[in-house]
């Protein structure tokens, strides 16, 4: 068990965040991903579900966020609308650090209207689904040209809901030099296919056990 002081460079203010929020040592999925990321390097990464995940790539994601640009820097895409809140809500409480940092939600069932509203008002951290993703590319609502980090949460749920094409569309909008994170809680074959198109050398990281 290591302690998240142990990561470098990670800001005092958020470790005294993760100290209120009761997060003390990192699960193995983050010890393991957290500083490659911060390096920079694309993941591949499969571990259960519960294994910590979210704070595995949200961690870094909030470290890195320049709030002096008022861009989107990273866009995390998840299969549900569930998921993409749960993921907010989680991310949210770590950013309390960082009074400036916005978090956007992109899902189905709410008006295109309100989210491209926000959108317009600027957010760096976008969550979201992808087919509400593409209708806002597609209506030009949202563009991805300052990204530099892609998350693809839940990969291999996503691919048994069939956006394999959809999430290598989206991509596609993105520029080619940015760092990609796959997470998934399971390895099927598709999930080598979609990191084989979308990951440049990445770091596999694989857990087996939940703590
Ligand atoms: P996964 O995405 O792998 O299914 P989650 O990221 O949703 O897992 O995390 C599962 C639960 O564990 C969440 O309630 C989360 O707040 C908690 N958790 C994550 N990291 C830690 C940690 N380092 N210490 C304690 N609890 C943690
Ligand atoms: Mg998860």
């Amino acid at each position: 068990m290591t302690a998240f002081n142990t990561i470098p460079n990670i800001p005092e203010s958020l470790l005294a965040t993760l100290q209120t929020l009761n997060f003390t040592t990192m699960t193995e999925i983050q010890e393991k991903s957290i500083s490659p990321i911060l390096e920079g390097k694309d993941i591949l990464a499969q571990s259960k579900t519960g294994s910590g995940k979210t704070l595995a790539f949200g961690i870094p994601a909030v470290i890195k966020t320049d709030v002096g640009k008022n861009r989107p820097q990273t866009i995390i895409i998840t299969p549900t609308r569930e998921l993409a809140e749960q993921v907010a809500a989680e991310l949210r409480k770590i950013a309390a650090y960082k009074p400036n940092l916005k978090i956007l939600t992109l899902y189905g069932g709410v008006p295109l209207r309100a989210q491209a509203d926000s959108l317009a008002k600027g957010a760096h951290i976008l969550i979201g689904t992808p087919g509400r993703i593409q209708d806002h590319l597609a209506k030009e609502t949202l563009t991805l040209e300052s990204i530099n980090t892609l998350v693809l949460d839940e990969a291999d749920r996503m691919l048994d809901m069939g956006f394999y094409d959809e999430i290598v569309k989206i991509a596609s909008n993105m520029p080619k030099k940015k760092q990609t994170l796959l997470f998934s809680a399971t390895f099927p074959h598709k999930i080598e296919t979609l990191a084989k198109k979308l990951l440049k050398e990445p770091l596999i990281v694989k857990v087996d056990t939940v703590q």
